[in-house]
Order: C-alpha cells, then sequence, then structure tokens
C-alpha cells in the first residue's frame, strides 16, 4: 500500500482531493512477476486497508495457471472479491502472460499498440483559473475533460472561459451534481460551445436520464451508473455512450465484454481511469484501442511516479513494447 501525491489538489462535484492510496499486488510463477495496481475510490466503499485484505487472501483463489484467466475471474468473483482488486490481481496476470510468451499485452490481446489521444481533465475552479489552466495544457494535450457541478450557476461560464483560449475539443462531466432542469438549460448552451459529450450529468440511477437522453443536444455519457458488463444493457435507453473503467468492472476481460455489448447496442464507449501511478494506467494503456475516446491521465497527475513504463506522446498514453505491461518501477 502507498500513498501517491497530486502535483496540485484536484477538486470534482463531490470531493476535493490531494494524494490517492494504492495496494500494488505481484503474483509470481516459475520465476517470473507480473504486477498490478488497485486504486481504490471512496465513491464505491472499498477503502484502500480493505483492498490489501481482500487481495492478500485471494492468493489461494489463483491457482497455478495463470493462463487460466476465465476460471481465476470466476472464481475471484465467486468469492466476492471487490472489482478493484479483481482488475489489480487481472492486470498482474496479463502482465505475467505476456512476459511468459514475450508479447506485450496489446499484442497478446490482438489490439492495436495505440488508441485515441487523452484528455487532460481540469478541476473545479473559477473560470478565470480553469481558463489559465487550459492555456497551459493545450500544448501538451489535443482534448480537455472539463469538471463541473460546483453548483454555483458558473458551470456554463467555466467552460466559456476555457473555450476562450482553445479550440481543441470539450468533454465535460458532472459526476452526479445536476438535476434534470439544469441539465436541459445547460446543455444547449455547452452545445453551441462545441461540447463534444457530458458524462454522467444526472445522478446514477435517476429515472430522468430516459428524458434527458431524448433532449440533449450533447451526447450523454454514463460513468457512476454504468460500472460492470450488468449495466450496459440498461444504460441503452439512458445514455449515448458509457465510460469504462477497470477498476470499477473488474479487469481487462471485464471491459472488452462491456465493449462488445456497447457496441451491439448502439453505444460509444470511452476509457477512464483513477489517479493511479503509470503501473496502474498501463492496463488502460494496453486496451485504449478498443475504444472512441480515451481519458488516462491518472499518472500524469502524480507528483512522483514509482514506476514507468507509459510514454506520453503528442497526446497518446503509449503502452510499452515490452513484453507484458512493460512497467518496471522507477528506480530500476
Ligand atoms: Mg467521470
Amino acid at each position: 500500500m502507498r500513498t501517491l501525491e497530486f502535483r496540485r489538489p484536484f477538486r470534482v462535484s463531490r470531493s476535493v482531493a490531494t494524494e490517492t492510496r494504492v495496494v500494488d499486488v505481484e503474483i509470481r510463477h516459475e520465476g517470473v512477476s507480473g504486477f498490478g495496481e488497485a486504486t481504490p475510490s471512496r465513491r464505491y466503499g472499498v477503502s484502500a486497508e480493505e483492498t490489501l485484505e481482500w487481495a492478500e487472501s485471494s492468493a489461494g483463489l489463483l491457482g497455478d495457471d495463470p493462463f487460466a484467466l476465465e476460471d481465476i475471474g470466476f472464481r475471484l468473483t465467486d468469492a466476492g472479491r471487490p472489482t478493484v482488486v479483481r482488475a489489480a490481481l487481472d492486470a498482474a496476470l496479463h502482465d505475467l502472460c505476456g512476459k511468459l510468451v514475450g508479447l506485450p499485452v496489446w499484442r497478446l490481446l490482438g489490439l492495436p499498440s495505440a488508441g485515441p489521444p487523452t484528455s487532460w481533465s481540469i478541476g473545479i475552479g473559477d473560470p478565470d483559473e480553469m481558463a489559465r489552466q487550459a492555456a497551459e495544457a493545450i500544448s501538451r494535450f489535443r482534448c480537455l475533460k472539463i469538471k463541473l457541478g460546483a453548483r454555483d450557476g458558473l458551470d456554463v461560464e467555466r467552460v466559456r472561459a476555457v473555450r476562450r483560449v482553445t479550440d481543441c475539443p470539450l468533454r465535460v462531466d458532472v459526476n452526479e451534481y445536476w438535476t434534470l432542469d439544469e441539465a436541459l438549460d445547460h446543455l444547449p448552451r455547452l452545445a453551441d460551445l462545441g461540447v463534444e459529450y457530458c458524462e454522467q450529468p444526472l445522478k446514477a440511477g435517476d429515472p430522468d436520464a430516459v428524458d434527458l437522453r431524448r433532449k440533449s443536444p450533447v451526447p450523454i455519457y454514463l460513468d457512476e451508473e454504468c460500472l460492470t458488463p450488468a449495466d450496459v444493457a440498461r444504460s441503452a435507453e439512458r445514455a449515448h455512450g458509457i465510460n469504462v473503467k477497470l477498476e470499477e468492472c473488474g479487469g481487462i476481460r471485464e471491459a472488452i465484454g462491456m465493449v462488445r455489448t456497447a457496441r451491439a447496442l448502439g453505444l460509444r464507449t470511452m476509457l477512464g481511469c483513477n489517479a493511479a501511478s503509470a503501473l496502474g494506467i498501463a492496463p488502460e494503456a494496453h486496451i485504449a484501442g478498443l475504444f472512441d475516446h480515451v481519458d488516462l491521465d491518472g499518472n500524469l497527475l502524480i507528483a512522483d511516479d514509482p514506476w514507468r513504463g507509459v510514454d506520453f506522446v503528442d497526446g497518446h498514453q503509449l503502452p510499452s513494447r515490452r513484453p507484458g505491461l512493460g512497467v518496471e518501477p522507477e528506480a530500476a
């Protein structure tokens, strides 16, 4: 378990964060080690201490064949392991399998090595401060995600202030803090400002989502209410897209299942993340090629990353070409 400090405090609708606690896992097989990182989030009620306990008590469920990914996944699910723990173990197993066969994970999965460029997230602040941060970020990033939901009547002004300093694609994320009336007022104005899509405007499960999907001029993506493969089908009448996060769905195999189901239902997809080290972001970087949009800035928020192996190149978060996840300790 370790604490990762942020470069600067980050504010979203429900909280301000200055650091995050993560749990790194290691799975050994025939002298080879696979690594993964769990990034527990308070929103889903699993602490770092519980994550560590669940991870340690999972060793006996892994068996002796790291390639038996489907069976291991079923065993962990049946034993009630939270998705954040399953995702870390799944990442470590993919790292291990890739190392054992000498292939990077993206290649092992038959995916392209690169996905769409990542957005950079701008936390909630006063509109001028957010515009200043946007102006600073656009030399490095090709698109921006603006956090909204401050409940102070300034959300549209925040986007307008950022739009004044850049023409780049803008997405917004409300993290459940608008009502239907606010959403119907704000979204047409955000459409005029060229906002590409809006993440989770209403509270997870809000019955008004069906109405908002029909009326919104901006595509709606669900995040907090679409966590696992079982949530995808009902998302089709409530939104235009979903945000997939490995720590909430349970890992790479579950994420691929969500993307396939989403596509069959006509939903667009984005890949999201929590704040994490390069080890925590690596599994996402390896599957980014599956998604329409990518929001993988979680390791770029961290001040002193203990791991390296995800390359930020021309706005893209590129996975390593080395076997497995291709991540190693920064000191190595
Ligand atoms: Mg979100």
